[in-house]
Protein backbone atom coordinates (compact mmCIF):
# COMPACT_ATOMS: atom_id res chain seq x y z
CA UNK A 1 0.00 0.00 0.00
CA UNK A 2 1.25 3.38 -0.53
CA UNK A 3 1.83 6.02 2.07
CA UNK A 4 0.12 8.95 1.34
CA UNK A 5 0.79 10.56 4.87
CA UNK A 6 3.69 12.60 6.13
CA UNK A 7 6.67 14.90 4.95
CA UNK A 8 7.13 13.47 1.38
CA UNK A 9 3.55 13.07 0.28
CA UNK A 10 3.05 16.99 1.43
CA UNK A 11 5.78 17.54 -1.12
CA UNK A 12 4.08 15.75 -3.65
CA UNK A 13 0.80 17.69 -3.28
CA UNK A 14 2.82 20.43 -3.11
CA UNK A 15 4.88 20.23 -5.84
CA UNK A 16 1.52 19.32 -7.91
CA UNK A 17 -0.21 22.63 -6.62
CA UNK A 18 2.43 24.37 -7.99
CA UNK A 19 2.05 22.37 -12.07
CA UNK A 20 -1.66 23.44 -11.20
CA UNK A 21 -1.25 26.87 -10.55
CA UNK A 22 1.68 26.82 -13.62
CA UNK A 23 -1.31 25.51 -15.96
CA UNK A 24 -3.69 28.52 -14.65
CA UNK A 25 -0.96 31.10 -15.02
CA UNK A 26 0.25 30.20 -18.10
CA UNK A 27 -2.74 27.74 -19.58
CA UNK A 28 -0.63 24.73 -20.07
CA UNK A 29 0.98 22.27 -18.54
CA UNK A 30 4.53 22.52 -17.07
CA UNK A 31 7.51 20.37 -18.50
CA UNK A 32 8.44 19.72 -14.76
CA UNK A 33 8.79 20.85 -11.35
CA UNK A 34 11.78 21.88 -9.44
CA UNK A 35 13.22 22.64 -5.88
CA UNK A 36 15.89 24.69 -4.27
CA UNK A 37 16.18 25.09 -0.28
CA UNK A 38 16.50 27.98 1.95
CA UNK A 39 19.91 27.36 4.22
CA UNK A 40 21.77 28.46 7.70
CA UNK A 41 25.06 28.65 8.13
CA UNK A 42 26.09 26.63 11.48
CA UNK A 43 29.30 28.36 11.81
CA UNK A 44 32.19 29.69 9.01
CA UNK A 45 31.01 33.73 8.63
CA UNK A 46 32.25 36.68 6.89
CA UNK A 47 34.83 34.09 5.45
CA UNK A 48 33.58 33.63 2.43
CA UNK A 49 35.30 36.32 0.67
CA UNK A 50 38.38 35.69 2.64
CA UNK A 51 38.67 32.34 1.30
CA UNK A 52 37.99 30.97 3.99
CA UNK A 53 35.52 27.69 5.54
CA UNK A 54 31.81 27.52 5.53
CA UNK A 55 29.23 25.12 7.09
CA UNK A 56 26.02 25.63 5.82
CA UNK A 57 22.97 22.93 5.71
CA UNK A 58 19.67 22.62 3.61
CA UNK A 59 16.18 23.91 5.18
CA UNK A 60 12.80 21.87 4.66
CA UNK A 61 11.79 25.14 3.18
CA UNK A 62 11.90 25.24 -0.34
CA UNK A 63 11.39 27.67 -3.60
CA UNK A 64 9.62 25.89 -5.62
CA UNK A 65 9.52 26.39 -9.63
CA UNK A 66 6.98 24.56 -12.77
CA UNK A 67 8.70 25.20 -15.70
CA UNK A 68 7.86 24.94 -19.42
CA UNK A 69 10.52 25.61 -22.43
CA UNK A 70 9.29 28.12 -24.82
CA UNK A 71 10.80 27.77 -28.50
CA UNK A 72 10.78 31.65 -28.84
CA UNK A 73 13.46 32.25 -26.55
CA UNK A 74 11.56 34.80 -24.56
CA UNK A 75 11.52 34.51 -20.30
CA UNK A 76 8.42 34.89 -18.69
CA UNK A 77 8.60 34.54 -15.17
CA UNK A 78 5.73 34.63 -12.17
CA UNK A 79 5.93 34.56 -8.44
CA UNK A 80 3.02 33.44 -6.21
CA UNK A 81 4.94 35.02 -3.06
CA UNK A 82 4.54 38.51 -4.45
CA UNK A 83 7.01 39.42 -6.49
CA UNK A 84 5.44 41.82 -9.00
CA UNK A 85 2.70 41.64 -7.64
CA UNK A 86 0.84 38.70 -9.39
CA UNK A 87 2.23 39.99 -12.78
CA UNK A 88 3.94 37.39 -15.39
CA UNK A 89 7.09 39.44 -16.12
CA UNK A 90 8.33 38.98 -19.60
CA UNK A 91 12.03 39.08 -20.88
CA UNK A 92 14.25 38.71 -23.55
CA UNK A 93 17.47 37.50 -23.06
CA UNK A 94 19.16 38.48 -25.98
CA UNK A 95 17.78 42.40 -24.48
CA UNK A 96 19.10 41.77 -20.85
CA UNK A 97 21.57 43.83 -19.29
CA UNK A 98 23.14 44.05 -15.89
CA UNK A 99 21.79 46.00 -13.27
CA UNK A 100 18.52 46.63 -15.56
CA UNK A 101 16.47 47.26 -11.79
CA UNK A 102 13.72 45.10 -12.34
CA UNK A 103 12.89 44.01 -8.99
CA UNK A 104 12.55 40.75 -8.06
CA UNK A 105 12.88 39.36 -12.19
CA UNK A 106 16.33 40.43 -12.09
CA UNK A 107 17.41 36.71 -10.05
CA UNK A 108 15.91 34.59 -13.22
CA UNK A 109 16.53 37.17 -15.59
CA UNK A 110 20.46 37.07 -14.19
CA UNK A 111 20.54 33.22 -14.65
CA UNK A 112 19.28 33.60 -17.92
CA UNK A 113 21.83 36.17 -18.45
CA UNK A 114 24.97 34.20 -16.69
CA UNK A 115 24.00 30.81 -18.60
CA UNK A 116 24.33 32.85 -21.69
CA UNK A 117 27.04 34.61 -20.98
CA UNK A 118 28.57 30.96 -20.57
CA UNK A 119 28.26 30.05 -23.75
CA UNK A 120 25.55 27.51 -22.90
CA UNK A 121 22.47 26.94 -25.65
CA UNK A 122 19.87 27.89 -23.37
CA UNK A 123 16.33 29.05 -24.35
CA UNK A 124 13.72 30.75 -23.73
CA UNK A 125 11.37 29.47 -20.61
CA UNK A 126 7.85 29.90 -18.55
CA UNK A 127 8.42 29.69 -15.02
CA UNK A 128 5.84 30.18 -12.11
CA UNK A 129 7.66 30.16 -8.55
CA UNK A 130 6.15 29.02 -5.19
CA UNK A 131 8.12 29.61 -1.85
CA UNK A 132 8.01 28.77 1.70
CA UNK A 133 11.86 30.26 2.16
CA UNK A 134 11.70 33.48 4.39
CA UNK A 135 12.28 36.15 2.09
CA UNK A 136 15.08 38.74 3.36
CA UNK A 137 15.46 36.93 7.14
CA UNK A 138 19.08 35.79 6.04
CA UNK A 139 18.02 32.46 4.81
CA UNK A 140 19.52 33.29 1.29
CA UNK A 141 15.80 32.95 -0.69
CA UNK A 142 17.84 34.53 -3.15
CA UNK A 143 19.98 31.31 -3.72
CA UNK A 144 16.84 29.23 -3.67
CA UNK A 145 15.55 31.34 -6.18
CA UNK A 146 18.23 31.64 -8.47
CA UNK A 147 19.23 28.02 -8.26
CA UNK A 148 16.37 26.62 -8.55
CA UNK A 149 15.78 28.85 -12.09
CA UNK A 150 19.36 27.38 -12.72
CA UNK A 151 18.35 23.86 -12.28
CA UNK A 152 15.31 24.46 -14.40
CA UNK A 153 17.19 26.11 -17.45
CA UNK A 154 20.02 23.19 -17.10
CA UNK A 155 17.14 20.06 -17.27
CA UNK A 156 15.06 21.90 -19.84
CA UNK A 157 17.57 21.98 -22.19
CA UNK A 158 20.22 19.40 -21.48
CA UNK A 159 23.06 21.65 -20.22
CA UNK A 160 24.14 18.72 -18.59
CA UNK A 161 25.94 21.21 -15.74
CA UNK A 162 27.60 20.05 -12.59
CA UNK A 163 26.28 21.25 -9.06
CA UNK A 164 29.11 23.12 -8.23
CA UNK A 165 29.21 25.16 -11.59
CA UNK A 166 25.80 25.50 -11.70
CA UNK A 167 26.17 26.99 -8.27
CA UNK A 168 29.10 29.56 -9.32
CA UNK A 169 26.98 30.71 -12.31
CA UNK A 170 24.43 31.72 -9.73
CA UNK A 171 26.47 33.44 -8.03
CA UNK A 172 27.53 34.94 -11.33
CA UNK A 173 23.82 36.14 -12.08
CA UNK A 174 24.06 37.59 -7.99
CA UNK A 175 26.92 39.49 -8.43
CA UNK A 176 27.34 40.37 -12.35
CA UNK A 177 23.60 40.68 -12.82
CA UNK A 178 21.92 41.77 -9.72
CA UNK A 179 24.63 43.41 -8.35
CA UNK A 180 25.02 41.81 -4.65
CA UNK A 181 28.57 41.38 -4.22
CA UNK A 182 27.86 37.73 -2.53
CA UNK A 183 30.10 34.91 -2.01
CA UNK A 184 29.63 31.45 -3.21
CA UNK A 185 28.20 29.91 0.07
CA UNK A 186 24.50 30.59 -0.65
CA UNK A 187 24.33 28.70 -4.48
CA UNK A 188 26.02 26.25 -2.84
CA UNK A 189 24.38 25.31 -0.26
CA UNK A 190 21.40 25.35 -2.72
CA UNK A 191 23.28 23.67 -5.03
CA UNK A 192 24.60 20.96 -3.14
CA UNK A 193 23.69 20.39 0.40
CA UNK A 194 22.10 16.76 1.18
CA UNK A 195 19.54 15.43 4.09
CA UNK A 196 20.79 14.99 7.50
CA UNK A 197 24.36 16.86 6.51
CA UNK A 198 26.36 19.44 7.01
CA UNK A 199 27.93 20.95 3.78
CA UNK A 200 31.69 22.13 4.71
CA UNK A 201 32.84 24.25 2.07
CA UNK A 202 36.48 25.35 1.72
CA UNK A 203 35.94 28.53 -0.22
CA UNK A 204 39.21 28.84 -1.95
CA UNK A 205 39.67 25.76 -4.00
CA UNK A 206 35.57 24.84 -3.54
CA UNK A 207 36.24 21.14 -2.13
CA UNK A 208 33.33 20.31 -0.30
CA UNK A 209 32.38 17.58 1.90
CA UNK A 210 29.03 15.97 3.38
CA UNK A 211 29.08 16.26 7.29
CA UNK A 212 26.85 14.04 8.76
CA UNK A 213 24.34 16.01 11.12
CA UNK A 214 22.06 14.09 12.54
CA UNK A 215 20.47 16.02 15.56
CA UNK A 216 17.53 13.95 15.84
CA UNK A 217 19.40 10.70 16.41
CA UNK A 218 21.15 12.82 18.94
CA UNK A 219 18.60 14.56 20.80
CA UNK A 220 19.41 17.50 19.34
CA UNK A 221 17.54 20.00 17.86
CA UNK A 222 18.85 23.51 16.17
CA UNK A 223 16.33 26.11 16.20
CA UNK A 224 16.24 29.19 13.85
CA UNK A 225 14.94 32.34 15.19
CA UNK A 226 14.17 35.03 12.50
CA UNK A 227 14.25 37.99 14.16
CA UNK A 228 12.08 39.60 11.62
CA UNK A 229 14.49 42.96 11.72
CA UNK A 230 16.71 43.95 8.57
CA UNK A 231 18.36 46.87 9.77
CA UNK A 232 19.60 48.63 6.45
CA UNK A 233 23.21 49.37 7.04
CA UNK A 234 23.36 47.37 3.63
CA UNK A 235 25.94 47.42 0.96
CA UNK A 236 27.87 50.20 3.04
CA UNK A 237 28.59 48.06 5.58
CA UNK A 238 29.29 44.93 4.19
CA UNK A 239 31.91 46.69 1.82
CA UNK A 240 33.50 48.27 5.06
CA UNK A 241 34.11 44.75 6.35
CA UNK A 242 35.69 43.44 3.13
CA UNK A 243 38.11 46.33 2.99
CA UNK A 244 39.07 45.71 6.59
CA UNK A 245 40.07 42.21 5.80
CA UNK A 246 41.53 43.11 1.89
CA UNK A 247 43.39 45.65 3.88
CA UNK A 248 44.67 43.29 6.66
CA UNK A 249 45.48 40.43 3.76
CA UNK A 250 47.91 43.31 2.05
CA UNK A 251 49.58 44.46 5.57
CA UNK A 252 50.22 40.81 6.25
CA UNK A 253 51.24 40.21 2.47
CA UNK A 254 49.00 36.79 2.04
CA UNK A 255 46.72 36.80 -0.73
CA UNK A 256 43.80 36.50 1.91
CA UNK A 257 43.31 35.95 5.27
CA UNK A 258 43.24 32.09 4.79
CA UNK A 259 46.26 32.20 4.74
CA UNK A 260 47.34 33.32 8.49
CA UNK A 261 47.50 30.04 10.23
CA UNK A 262 45.65 29.82 13.72
CA UNK A 263 49.08 29.84 15.37
CA UNK A 264 50.64 32.88 13.81
CA UNK A 265 47.69 35.21 15.12
CA UNK A 266 49.54 36.63 17.97
CA UNK A 267 52.28 37.64 15.81
CA UNK A 268 50.19 39.14 13.08
CA UNK A 269 47.97 40.70 15.43
CA UNK A 270 51.17 42.20 16.59
CA UNK A 271 52.47 43.19 12.94
CA UNK A 272 49.18 45.29 12.52
CA UNK A 273 49.54 47.08 15.67
CA UNK A 274 50.05 50.13 13.22
CA UNK A 275 47.14 49.53 10.90
CA UNK A 276 44.29 52.46 11.69
CA UNK A 277 40.73 51.94 11.91
CA UNK A 278 38.55 51.55 9.04
CA UNK A 279 36.04 54.55 6.61
CA UNK A 280 33.64 53.93 9.71
CA UNK A 281 33.67 54.68 13.05
CA UNK A 282 30.72 51.91 13.09
CA UNK A 283 33.13 48.49 11.64
CA UNK A 284 35.87 47.06 13.01
CA UNK A 285 39.42 47.74 12.93
CA UNK A 286 41.77 45.77 10.62
CA UNK A 287 43.09 43.85 13.31
CA UNK A 288 39.71 43.11 15.22
CA UNK A 289 38.61 42.12 10.94
CA UNK A 290 41.23 39.74 11.17
CA UNK A 291 41.16 38.17 14.45
CA UNK A 292 37.58 37.48 13.19
CA UNK A 293 38.47 35.51 10.03
CA UNK A 294 41.52 33.71 11.52
CA UNK A 295 39.27 32.44 14.61
CA UNK A 296 35.94 31.76 12.81
CA UNK A 297 37.99 29.52 9.97
CA UNK A 298 39.44 27.81 13.82
CA UNK A 299 36.08 27.27 14.71
CA UNK A 300 35.19 25.99 11.83
CA UNK A 301 37.94 23.08 11.74
CA UNK A 302 36.92 22.70 15.54
CA UNK A 303 33.14 22.18 14.35
CA UNK A 304 34.32 19.42 12.01
CA UNK A 305 36.29 17.51 14.54
CA UNK A 306 33.60 17.33 17.02
CA UNK A 307 31.22 16.14 14.35
CA UNK A 308 33.59 13.90 13.00
CA UNK A 309 33.90 12.72 16.62
CA UNK A 310 30.34 11.79 17.34
CA UNK A 311 30.08 15.10 19.67
CA UNK A 312 27.66 17.35 18.33
CA UNK A 313 27.04 18.88 22.13
CA UNK A 314 30.59 20.12 21.95
CA UNK A 315 30.01 22.41 18.88
CA UNK A 316 27.72 24.47 21.17
CA UNK A 317 30.58 26.94 23.05
CA UNK A 318 32.29 27.24 19.30
CA UNK A 319 28.67 28.40 17.98
CA UNK A 320 28.52 31.01 21.01
CA UNK A 321 32.11 32.34 20.36
CA UNK A 322 31.26 32.54 16.75
CA UNK A 323 28.67 35.41 17.72
CA UNK A 324 30.92 36.94 20.47
CA UNK A 325 33.82 37.30 17.96
CA UNK A 326 30.90 38.57 15.08
CA UNK A 327 29.66 41.03 17.61
CA UNK A 328 32.61 42.40 19.45
CA UNK A 329 35.25 42.15 16.86
CA UNK A 330 33.43 41.78 13.53
CA UNK A 331 30.46 44.46 14.89
CA UNK A 332 27.95 42.40 11.75
CA UNK A 333 25.43 42.08 15.11
CA UNK A 334 22.38 44.16 16.45
CA UNK A 335 20.31 44.61 19.49
CA UNK A 336 17.93 41.69 18.00
CA UNK A 337 20.24 39.30 17.71
CA UNK A 338 22.17 39.68 20.70
CA UNK A 339 19.15 39.17 22.79
CA UNK A 340 18.18 36.12 20.77
CA UNK A 341 21.74 34.63 21.26
CA UNK A 342 21.57 36.28 25.76
CA UNK A 343 18.32 34.30 25.98
CA UNK A 344 18.85 31.13 24.45
CA UNK A 345 21.82 30.93 26.92
CA UNK A 346 20.17 31.57 29.41
CA UNK A 347 17.47 29.17 29.03
CA UNK A 348 20.03 26.49 28.77
CA UNK A 349 20.73 26.23 25.17
CA UNK A 350 23.97 24.57 24.22
CA UNK A 351 25.14 27.34 21.76
CA UNK A 352 23.94 30.17 19.73
CA UNK A 353 24.74 32.53 16.92
CA UNK A 354 23.67 35.23 14.59
CA UNK A 355 23.98 33.22 11.01
CA UNK A 356 23.88 35.23 8.00
CA UNK A 357 25.30 38.94 7.16
CA UNK A 358 24.22 40.26 9.96
CA UNK A 359 22.45 43.16 10.89
CA UNK A 360 19.08 41.84 11.53
CA UNK A 361 18.16 38.38 10.26
CA UNK A 362 18.24 35.48 11.89
CA UNK A 363 19.70 33.24 14.91
CA UNK A 364 20.73 29.66 15.55
CA UNK A 365 20.36 27.83 18.70
CA UNK A 366 21.81 24.13 19.57
CA UNK A 367 18.87 23.05 22.06
CA UNK A 368 18.60 19.29 23.74
CA UNK A 369 15.45 18.53 21.92
CA UNK A 370 13.54 17.94 25.38
CA UNK A 371 14.35 21.96 25.68
CA UNK A 372 13.52 23.25 22.89
CA UNK A 373 9.87 24.79 23.36
CA UNK A 374 11.18 26.31 26.70
CA UNK A 375 14.23 27.47 24.71
CA UNK A 376 12.08 29.04 22.07
CA UNK A 377 9.60 30.43 24.49
CA UNK A 378 11.97 32.31 26.64
CA UNK A 379 13.71 33.55 23.83
CA UNK A 380 9.61 35.07 22.56
CA UNK A 381 9.14 36.06 25.95
CA UNK A 382 12.74 38.08 26.14
CA UNK A 383 11.63 40.22 22.68
CA UNK A 384 8.02 40.96 24.16
CA UNK A 385 9.54 42.29 27.28
CA UNK A 386 12.16 44.46 25.25
CA UNK A 387 9.72 45.77 23.01
CA UNK A 388 10.66 43.76 20.02
CA UNK A 389 8.20 42.36 17.26
CA UNK A 390 7.50 38.41 17.89
CA UNK A 391 10.51 36.30 16.10
CA UNK A 392 9.68 33.51 14.15
CA UNK A 393 10.78 30.02 15.58
CA UNK A 394 11.73 26.83 13.81
CA UNK A 395 13.43 23.48 13.85
CA UNK A 396 16.34 23.42 10.86
CA UNK A 397 15.95 20.20 9.38
CA UNK A 398 19.27 19.35 7.42
CA UNK A 399 18.02 19.03 4.09
CA UNK A 400 18.51 18.03 0.64
CA UNK A 401 19.48 20.65 -1.71
CA UNK A 402 17.77 21.31 -5.54
CA UNK A 403 16.27 18.49 -6.76
CA UNK A 404 13.50 17.61 -9.40
CA UNK A 405 9.78 17.02 -8.01
CA UNK A 406 7.88 15.80 -10.78
P1 LIG B 1 17.55 36.62 1.46
O1 LIG B 1 18.31 35.97 0.36
O2 LIG B 1 18.28 36.62 2.75
O3 LIG B 1 16.17 36.07 1.63
P2 LIG B 1 17.85 38.88 -0.28
O4 LIG B 1 17.61 40.32 -0.08
O5 LIG B 1 19.20 38.43 -0.69
O6 LIG B 1 17.38 38.16 1.07
O7 LIG B 1 16.85 38.32 -1.38
C1 LIG B 1 15.46 38.59 -1.28
C2 LIG B 1 14.92 39.01 -2.63
O8 LIG B 1 14.90 37.87 -3.51
C3 LIG B 1 13.50 39.49 -2.57
O9 LIG B 1 13.42 40.86 -2.28
C4 LIG B 1 13.00 39.19 -3.98
O10 LIG B 1 13.42 40.19 -4.88
C5 LIG B 1 13.75 37.92 -4.33
N1 LIG B 1 12.96 36.70 -4.05
C6 LIG B 1 13.32 35.66 -3.27
N2 LIG B 1 12.39 34.68 -3.29
C7 LIG B 1 11.41 35.11 -4.11
C8 LIG B 1 10.17 34.54 -4.58
N3 LIG B 1 9.75 33.34 -4.18
N4 LIG B 1 9.42 35.28 -5.43
C9 LIG B 1 9.83 36.49 -5.83
N5 LIG B 1 10.98 37.06 -5.45
C10 LIG B 1 11.78 36.40 -4.60
MG1 LIG C 1 20.21 36.66 -0.38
Amino acid sequence: MTDTSGPAADREQRARRTAERFREVYGAAPAGVWAAPGRVNLIGEHTDYNDGFVMPLALPHTTLAAAAPRADGVLRVHSGDGGGNGRIAELRPAALRPASGGGWADYPAGIAWALREAGLPVGGADLHYDSTVPVGAGLSSSAALEVVTALALDELYGLGLTRQRLARLAQRAENAFVGVPCGIMDQTAAACCTDGHALFLDTRDLVQRQVPFDLAGAGLRLLVVDTRVRHELGDGAYAQRRAMCERGARALGVHALRDVPYAHLPAALDGLAAERGGPDADGPDVRAAVRHVVTENRRVEDVIAHLDAGEPRAIGPLLTAGHASLRDDFRVSCAELDLAVEAAGAAGALGARMTGGGFGGSAVVLVEEAAADTVAGRITEAFAAAGHAAPRIFPAVPSAGARRLL
